[in-house]
C-alpha cells in the first residue's frame, strides 16, 4: 500500500498496482488480496450458484442486457429469487463501478452470485442472503496466433451433463463437468474439446459454442443439445451471419458431421469467434478440417466481429 496525496490533501489509501484488480465483494470494493469469501457461503462449499463471463469493449458492456437476463434466468432455475435482493440495474451499476475503479476499457468481467453464507447442511434457504461478486480485469483465453491459424481440439470422452441431471442452460458454478472435459484437452495438449451430449450428438466445447459450415451454411446444435445458450452464439445467429449473408440452422449434429466440415468455429465471450482446423489427440495425425487452415466464413464472421466490438457503436443489448 501507498498513501497518495490528493489535490484535497486528504490522504487515501491506494492498493499498490499488484494488488489490483479492485474486485466488488457483498457490498464492498476491495483490492485484489483482501478480496475473498466465506467458508461458508454455498458458492463455495456446494458450487450453489450462479454466474456470467461479460466482454468489456471500449468502456460499453457487450450485451449487457442480455447478460442479465441469462443470470436472473439461471438464478431462478435453481431457486435464487435475485430480484428480491437486488435488481437488473443495481447489478449492472456494479459492474459499471468495477469498469471504474479499474479504468478498463476493454476487458472481461466475472459476475458471481451465490446462493451466500448458510449452516454446512446443503438447504440452500438457509442462506439469507446471495453472495455478489464482481470481478473487472483481463482474460487472454486463447494465444492470439490461434485467432488467425485456427486451433486442434480433442473429442471429450467424458460427455456433457445431461439436461435431466443439470441443464446446461443454467451457467452454475458447478463446473467440474467442463473442467475434467478441459483435462483432456489439456493432456492431449492442446487447450479446447468438442463435447458430445448422452445421445452421442454434438453439445459444445468446454467454455464455448460450436458451429460448423458445410457447403456454404452453418450449422449448430439446438439448445435441446444441451447447450449453455450463449450470447456470443446468438450475436453469430441473428447478427454476424445475416450481415456476412450466411444462413445459420440449427440442428442435432453427429461427431461425422464436424469431421465432414468444411468449416469449424467456436463462440465466446472470452473466446470470441476461433477456428478450429484440426481434431484430434495429437499433431501428426490429427484430422485436417477443410484446408487446415481458418475457413472463409470463420474469417468473415470474425473479421466483422472484430469491427462491430472495435467501433464507436459496441452493442449493450
Ligand atoms: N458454453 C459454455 C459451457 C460456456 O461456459 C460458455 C462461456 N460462457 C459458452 C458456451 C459461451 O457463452 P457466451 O457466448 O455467452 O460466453
Amino acid at each position: 500500500m501507498s498513501n497518495v496525496a490528493t489535490d484535497t490533501n486528504v490522504a487515501v489509501t491506494k492498493p499498490a498496482t499488484t494488488d489490483l484488480p479492485m474486485v466488488y465483494v457483498n457490498g464492498k470494493m476491495l483490492p485484489k488480496s483482501q478480496a475473498a469469501v466465506n467458508v461458508f457461503d454455498h458458492g463455495l462449499l456446494y458450487g450453489d450458484g450462479v454466474f456470467e463471463g461479460i466482454r468489456v469493449y471500449k468502456g460499453k458492456i457487450f450485451k449487457s442486457e442480455q447478460h442479465m437476463r441469462r443470470l436472473y434466468g439461471c438464478a431462478k432455475a435453481i431457486r435464487l429469487d435475485l430480484a428480491k435482493h437486488i435488481s437488473p440495474e443495481e447489478m449492472v451499476k456494479i459492474q459499471r463501478d468495477c469498469i471504474e475503479a479499474n479504468n478498463l476499457v476493454d476487458g472481461y468481467i466475472r459476475l458471481v452470485v451465490t446462493r451466500g453464507v448458510g449452516t454446512l447442511g446443503l438447504h440452500p434457504f438457509k442462506c439469507p442472503e446471495p453472495g455478489i461478486i464482481c470481478i473487472a480485469d483481463q482474460i487472454q483465453l486463447f494465444p492470439p496466433e490461434l485467432y488467425e491459424q485456427g486451433m486442434r481440439v480433442v473429442v471429450a470422452k467424458r460427455p456433457r451433463i445431461p439436461v435431466e441431471c443439470l441443464d446446461p442452460r443454467i451457467k452454475s458454478l458447478n463446473y467440474l463437468n467442463n473442467i475434467m472435459a478441459k483435462i483432456e484437452a489439456i493432456d492431449a495438449g492442446c487447450l479446447e474439446c468438442i463435447m458430445l451430449n448422452t445421445d452421442g450428438f454434438v453439445a459444445e466445447g468446454s467454455g464455448d459454442n460450436i458451429f460448423i459450415v458445410k457447403d456454404g451454411e452453418i450449422y449448430t446444435p439446438p439448445s435441446e443439445a444441451g447447450i449453455l445458450e450463449g450470447i456470443t452464439r446468438k450475436f453469430v445467429i441473428e447478427e454476424l451471419a445475416p450481415l456476412v449473408g450466411v444462413q445459420v440452422t440449427e440442428k442435432n449434429l453427429r461427431i461425422e458431421d464436424v469431421y465432414a466440415a468444411d468449416e469449424i468455429f467456436l463462440t465466446g465471450s472470452a473466446a470470441e469467434v476461433i477456428a478450429v482446423t484440426r481434431i484430434g489427440e495429437n499433431e501428426d495425425d490429427a484430422h485436417r478440417i477443410g484446408s487446415g487452415g481458418e475457413g472463409t466464413i470463420t474469417n468473415m464472421l470474425r473479421t466483422k466481429f472484430r469491427q462491430i466490438v472495435t467501433s464507436d457503436n459496441v452493442p449493450e443489448n
